[in-house]
């Protein structure tokens, strides 16, 4: 059992580590890598400032290992429980008290014309919420990766039929992919009240009463769906003044918290949370001196 899972090695996630570990709690961050801090180029407005972004983002990793870090590059498709928490990652699962999402921003939606309108009417992000209403019936996973794989492994036990639809984009699977995968691009989404279908630019049509969105990798966002956490309107992790969510043991900070999407207000954040979680884990073992 780990003490703390953290799910991004951007400035938020590293600041967390950085007082998690120097606490004695040794805690594991789970990367894909630099996050928006691989786009920037020279960082003049932070405290210590100027660096690139890429030289920051090594700098921060090379700091925390140095503290006894685990840094591991895989990529985290989702958290399960509410006591203690299971993340799933393509490499493996991670049983722990403790879950930070430091993902950084949501990546922008898709731009397909019917997405928007037909969201909550058969349009949804998270399998595991939603599967049950789709018993029996056809669905669609959108996206290439395995974040997409892993939505459809939800969806497999309950629905009709599951298929992948990857838009044009190029496949990303880590591992063979079980399902049947239409590559076309897609025009639309059709139906009328509720999903009917999904119009491919060839003028093909796939008959499903689900869409899943599953593109990229698992963002904050999603894997907060998974667990149950809250989400504002703009679909940032809803989290009090102690970067808690609105479940316990599970925290976020960072850009996927919404408002600032700035290097400083990361730090703070992920400080904010990793203090907190400290907190929550020396009481967790208090109460559970076998873990
Ligand atoms: C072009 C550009 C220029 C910028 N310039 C500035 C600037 O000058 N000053 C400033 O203050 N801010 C700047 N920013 C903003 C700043 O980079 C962000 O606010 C900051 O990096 C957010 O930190 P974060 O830790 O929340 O997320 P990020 O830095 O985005 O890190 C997210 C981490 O999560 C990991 N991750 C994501 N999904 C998964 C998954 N499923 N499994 C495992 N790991 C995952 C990523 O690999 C990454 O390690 C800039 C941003 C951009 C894009």
């Amino acid at each position: 059992m780990e003490n703390l899972v953290i799910i991004g090695s951007g400035p938020a996630g590293i600041s967390a580590a950085l007082y998690a570990a120097r606490a004695g709690l040794s805690p594991v961050v789970l990367t894909q890598g630099p996050g928006a801090l691989g786009k920037a180029g020279q960082i003049d407005n932070y405290y210590g400032a100027p660096l690139t972004g890429p030289a920051l983002h090594a700098a921060g990793e090379e700091q925390a290992r140095a503290l006894g870090v685990r840094i591991l590059e895989t990529q985290a498709v989702g958290v399960v429980g509410f006591d203690t928490y299971t993340v799933r990652a393509v490499s493996g699962d991670f049983d722990t008290i403790a879950v930070l999402l430091a993902t950084g921003a949501k990546r922008a939606a898709p731009t397909i014309p019917g997405l928007k309108e037909l969201e909550g009417a058969g349009v949804s992000y998270c399998a595991v919420c939603d599967a049950f209403f789709y018993r029996g019936k056809p669905v669609a996973v959108l996206g290439s990766g395995d974040f997409a794989l892993h939505e459809a492994d939800e969806l497999a036990p309950l629905a009709g039929s599951v298929t992948i639809l990857t838009n044009g984009e190029p496949e990303a699977f880590t591992k063979p992919c079980p399902y049947p995968i239409d590559r076309r691009p897609i025009s639309a989404l059709v139906g009328d009240k509720a999903l009917a279908g999904v119009q491919f630019a060839d003028g093909g049509l796939l008959l499903a009463n689900g869409l899943f969105v599953a593109l990229g990798t698992a963002g904050s966002a999603e894997i907060a769906r998974q667990t149950g956490a809250e989400l504002g309107a703009d679909g940032s992790v809803v989290v009090d003044a102690a970067m808690q969510t609105t479940l316990p043991g599970l925290y976020a900070a960072g850009d996927c918290t919404g408002g600032l999407k700035q290097i400083a207000k990361a730090v703070h954040e992920g400080t904010q949370a990793g203090l907190s979680a400290i907190q929550y884990i020396r009481d967790y073992r208090k109460t559970h001196p076998d873990l």
